[in-house]
């Protein structure tokens, strides 16, 4: 699969087809850009028109060449697209990259020939990247590669960049060229006919001059297999995403609450989290945070000095920090000593260290020197503004000259002229440079987040089995299951669930209560009851056979009145307190099961306060669900109650997940709520509801 690749992104010899003579063509400047970045290997222009363009000889075709191929980039009017390939096929090219627009993108009938490329190339055996996309470019000195229109050559680099968008891929290029940031490669996928994202980022696996990755992604192909593919690659480095656009989310049933809670963009982002890939959601973040990932090294901590000679910017930094889960390092007082040592008595030597504006480039020299020795702090924010003495490009050298230096990450802020900006990232070892502290700060809080992810998966998915379950399956009863039976499934993967009994009839509930034991609580069974306590279907605290029967009673009133039909009773023993979790699954068209943890009770779609992971979860992550809930303190020690027992909560959410993972017909399910009960007493199910589909 990887090696693959090679031909199109390491080639030793490239053949031309289609560049056209003409020195206004978006061909020639393909050309142009080969020649520019000083490609090591062979160049065949194919064109039967032209003898010779920019001084090399054309051929008349790629089979004319009489020399072995590796890559042949197709810039050919559509219709010649699969002739042209034949004839790569019959020369015995070792990858293609196809420029020509008008396949699947441009209506029914491109996408029938793009059908057809893409058989044709299988059954070769020659791999693809595009159609309708804007080319390749590796920067390793030995490859040189620049098989794209972009009109800014690309600076070399450590990060790789693919886009679904050829266009906003080479704008891509342009503005990183102006702010420093630097390539290893850049691949636009286009229509990602053959060559998807999956492929390329497998390919970066092995790339030893990438060390971060930044996506622009308007779908997710195979996201099963993304999910895969970028947890190995972020475990290693940080992958930054721009997602674009909302999925096609497809119909669902919003009648379980975890339907209901499924936004369109759900899918995707728990995607992206379970994969450890950092989602930004703007252009400029993807930025932002591309630059830093490319000159720091992974903080340690979250504890953070900011050294600056305003004190504005410094509290909107230290503002920023708090938002985004950051701290200012407490600085010892050996350090503070030695700031003080050299500055104004006015100055404020504590984190923030405010330099005031008389601060020299010699100061901000010592000052990080000093904070970055200091064992407390992992990583620098260093913010100037315009310098009254000395410049901001002998300040950003001076902090250029202790951040190479060290191993902590340094980020560096200047509210400066326009014209410094480009001088900056010419500075040697300059950390990566911003015009605002949030932008810095965001960016830094961006690499704490990938290296404090937990990079083994933590726990284990548990192995679970439902014969109740699978018989409805296996008897096509699709719709909800009765109570019974879904409580039935959650004791068969070892959910505990509240003692209960079902119980046909009235007379039966009141022997059930007497064999469970008081206090108990009665639901009504029947396929309309939904949401049974709106519906008048569920009577709490029931605490003798009498009262269980006047419930009874009423309940079958109450109903019968509003016209609902009672199958029955569940007749279920209390769970006295306990915290209110909704555990829920859910089916997205692209991604599959899908699990959910969330601060349940009556008020969970008011809230909204819940997290989606696709299924299934080891325990591990399904503790980093639980901590990453708004509300997860409440399940810690909260106000002199003892803590929760979250690992039973975990244990009970992955339990949950392997079940939708291994049963494809459990279209939704809900268990609303699960009680939380204190620390090594575990937690209880009250109330379930499985919807089955084909
Ligand atoms: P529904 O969600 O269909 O209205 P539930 O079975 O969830 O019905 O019951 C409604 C509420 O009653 C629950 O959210 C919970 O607060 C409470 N409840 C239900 N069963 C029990 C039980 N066994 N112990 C304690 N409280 C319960
Ligand atoms: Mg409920």
């Amino acid at each position: 699969m990887t090696a693959s690749l090679k031909p199109i992104l390491a080639p030793r010899s490239i053949a031309l087809a289609g560049v056209s003579s003409r020195p206004d063509s978006l061909s020639i400047k393909l050309l142009d850009n080969l020649l520019a970045a000083g490609f090591t290997g062979k160049i065949y222009p194919v064109n039967p028109r032209a003898g010779s363009i920019r001084e090399l000889p054309c051929h008349p075709s790629v089979t004319a060449i009489g020399a072995p191929v590796d890559l042949a980039v197709l810039m050919v009017p559509r219709d010649l697209v699969i002739p042209t390939v034949e004839e790569c096929l019959a020369a015995g090219v070792g990858g293609v990259v196809v420029i020509t627009a008008g396949f699947r993108e441009g209506g029914e009938e491109g996408a029938g020939l793009e059908r057809q490329l893409v058989s044709r190339l299988r059954a070769g055996g020659v791999r693809m990247v595009g159609p309708n996309c804007m080319g390749v470019i590796n920067t390793a000195p030995d490859v040189r590669l620049d098989a794209t229109f972009s009109p800014t050559p690309a600076l070399p680099g450590p990060v790789a960049f693919a886009s679904h968008s050829g266009a906003l891929g080479v704008a891509v290029l342009e503005a990183a060229a102006e702010a420093g940031l630097g390539f290893s490669q850049f691949v636009s996928v286009g229509n990602s006919a053959d060559v998807n994202v999956n492929d390329v980022l497998e390919y970066w696996e092995h790339d030893e001059r990438t060390r971060a990755v930044m996506l622009y992604l308007e779908s997710l192909d195979e996201p099963r297999r993304f999910l895969k593919v970028a947890s190995r690659l972020s475990a290693r480095m940080p992958v930054i995403a721009l997602k674009a656009g909302r999925t096609a989310a497809g119909q669902r049933a919003a009648s379980s609450h975890t339907g209901a809670l499924a936004a369109a963009d759900t899918a995707v982002d728990a995607l992206l989290a379970q994969a450890g890939v950092l989602r930004v959601t703007t252009l400029k973040e993807m930025f932002d945070v591309a630059l830093a990932a490319q000159s720091c090294p992974a903080p340690r901590g979250r504890r953070v000095a900011v050294v600056t000679n305003a004190g504005g910017p410094a509290i909107v930094a230290a503002d920023a920090l708090a938002t985004h889960g950051l701290e200012l390092a407490p600085l010892t007082a050996a350090t503070q000593a030695e700031i003080r040592s050299f500055l104004p008595a006015e100055a404020a030597v504590r984190d923030p260290v405010d330099m005031l504006p008389s601060a020299r480039p010699e100061d901000y020299r010592r000052a990080l020197g000093s904070v970055l020795a200091d064992e407390g702090v992992d990583a620098v924010v260093a913010i100037a503004v315009t310098p009254p003495q000395g410049s901001a490009l002998e300040v950003a050298e001076a902090i250029a000259s202790q951040a190479r230096e060290c191993a902590k990450p340094v980020v560096a802020v200047f509210m400066t002229a326009a014209h410094f900006y480009p001088q900056a990232h010419r500075v040697p070892g300059m950390p990566p440079v911003y015009r605002y502290p949030e932008w810095g700060v965001r960016s830094l809080a961006a690499l704490v987040r990938h290296s404090e992810r937990r990079h083994e998966r933590e726990g284990e998915v548990p192995v679970v089995a439902s014969p109740t379950l699978q018989g409805a399956v296996a008897r096509a009863r699709w719709g909800y299951l009765p109570q019974a039976e879904a409580f039935a499934v959650l004791e068969e993967i070892g959910l505990p669930v509240a003692p209960w009994r079902f119980a046909p009839d009235l007379e039966a509930a009141v022997q059930a209560a007497e064999e469970l034991g008081f206090p108990l609580v009665l639901k009504g069974e029947g396929k309309a009851l939904v949401h049974k306590s709106e519906m008048g279907a569920v009577q709490v605290n029931l605490s003798s056979p009498a009262a269980v029967r006047q419930a009874a009673l009423g309940m079958a009133d109450r109903l019968a009145a509003a016209g609902l039909q009672l199958d029955g009773f569940i007749v279920q023993r209390l769970v006295p307190g306990g915290r209110e979790v909704i555990l829920g699954v859910n089916r997205d068209p692209a991604v599959g099961p899908l699990l959910m943890v969330g601060l349940g009770g009556i008020a969970v779609e008011v809230w909204k306060d819940v997290v989606f992971r696709p299924a299934p979860v080891t325990t591990g992550e399904a503790r980093e669900m639980i901590e990453a809930l708004r509300g997860a303190p409440l399940l810690g020690e909260f106000r002199g109650r003892p803590a929760g027992d979250v690992a039973s909560l975990a244990a009970a959410a992955a339990r949950l997940g392997a079940l939708a993972a291994a049963v494809p017909e459990l279209a939704e399910g809900d268990i609303n709520p699960l009680f939380v009960l204190d620390q090594g007493r575990g937690c209880v199910a009250v109330d379930v509801r499985l919807r089955l589909a084909p």
